[in-house]
């Protein structure tokens, strides 16, 4: 290494304030595919993605998630903007932050004719980890392919190559692990076993970045996340904040008889009648009391047999995002200073 790098990494290691991943304004347009026009997945993102954390990116098909990860992975090109990986400045420094990130794609792109021991020694020879310092053995234990190490990847059910993919992102031993759907349409135990590793890796300090689907798992999985939708990032905020800082509620109640149609409910409140005579009452906290809804009962002549009430949870944050930002960007903005005040 030559001393203007090393200073260089020097002083980029200052001025990181614990921060495993900083993003700024990062663009990404793709260039079109003959006759179709330039597409821009990625609109301007401004993230930071702190050191130790287990992050979840959320957002429906085509918010450009894959685009994002693809350009930390270093597989994309970015358009414009910075992209700073443990401290280092991907155009600066592309081999130390290279180095400190370990992606696991979503899709599986496997040569078929490598064994899972032969394909984790390339994947270590091409990131130049020195033979005496592989834990192939060790990766190999950890996702379970020791008793398949020498057969052939294309003999490998899909469960096994996405576990070996996720060994062949940490054969460098990077700082970052990202995983891109891991969970994808993966059977119960790999999703158990992939959950597990995830977990302990984490405790040992490894930042997680992941996407997902699976809203409950982001919900269970992930402390801090980001919900990104047609390329911008909506909102970007701890798991238990954003859940909690949501407004809408619902009262289930259970009448002793059912209500009339013209049942006479507070403005803004909305009924929906569930099996079994349950009903269910959305209000937002902020404009209605549970009180207000039992009186409006009372009113109508109907007893109360039990009463419950149902929290929020990240799918209904996610849902309520997503709809606002298809319906109108001003709505969404909105929506964020709500949330993130
Ligand atoms: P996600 O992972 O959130 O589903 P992607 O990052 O895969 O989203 O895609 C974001 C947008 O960019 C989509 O509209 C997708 O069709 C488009 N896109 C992705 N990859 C390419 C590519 N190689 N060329 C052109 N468009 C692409
Ligand atoms: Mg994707």
């Amino acid at each position: 290494m030559c001393s203007s790098d090393l200073a260089d990494k020097v002083r980029m290691r200052v001025t990181m304030t614990d921060q495993a991943i900083r993003i700024e304004g990062l663009h990404k347009t793709y260039a079109g595919r003959r006759g179709e026009t330039p597409k821009e997945a990625l609109k301007g993102i401004d993230l930071e993605i702190p050191e130790g954390s287990i992050f979840g990116l959320l957002g429906p098909n085509g918010a450009g998630k894959s685009t994002l990860i693809n350009i930390l992975a270093g597989l994309v090109v970015k358009t414009e903007g910075q992209v700073t990986i443990w401290g280092f400045d991907q155009d600066i420094n592309p081999r130390q932050s290279r180095a400190s990130i370990g992606v696991m794609p979503q899709e599986l792109n496997m040569d078929p004719f490598f064994t899972p021991r032969g394909a984790l020694e390339v994947q270590a020879g091409l990131y130049g980890v020195p033979r005496a310092e592989r834990r192939t053995d060790e990766i190999l234990d950890m996702i379970g392919l020791t008793d398949k190490a020498e057969a052939y990847a294309r003999t490998l059910s899909g469960g096994m190559q996405r576990r070996l993919l996720l060994g062949k992102a940490l054969v460098h031993g990077p700082r970052i692990l990202v995983l891109d759907e891991p969970t994808a349409g993966v059977d119960i135990e790999l999703r158990q076993m992939l959950w597990k590793n995830v977990r302990r890796l984490n405790e040992q300090g490894m930042t997680i970045i992941l996407t997902t689907h699976y809203l409950e798992e982001a919900e269970e999985m992930c402390d801090e996340i980001a919900i990104i939708d047609k390329g911008s990032v909506l909102v970007r905020d701890s798991t238990r904040h954003l859940i909690d800082q949501m407004d809408s509620k619902t009262l289930l109640i259970q009448p002793d008889m059912p209500p009339p149609d013209d049942l006479a409910l507070p403005p803004g409140v909305t009924l929906e009648r569930r099996a079994g005579g349950q009903l269910a009452f959305g209000y937002a906290t902020t404009r209605t009391s549970p009180d207000d809804i039992l009186a409006a009962l009372r009113e109508a002549g109907i007893r109360i047999r039990d009463v419950a009430t149902e929290q929020p949870n990240l799918e209904d944050v996610f849902l309520d995002l997503t709809r606002a930002n298809a319906r109108s960007e001003e709505h969404t903005s909105e929506l964020q200073s709500r949330i993130s005040s």
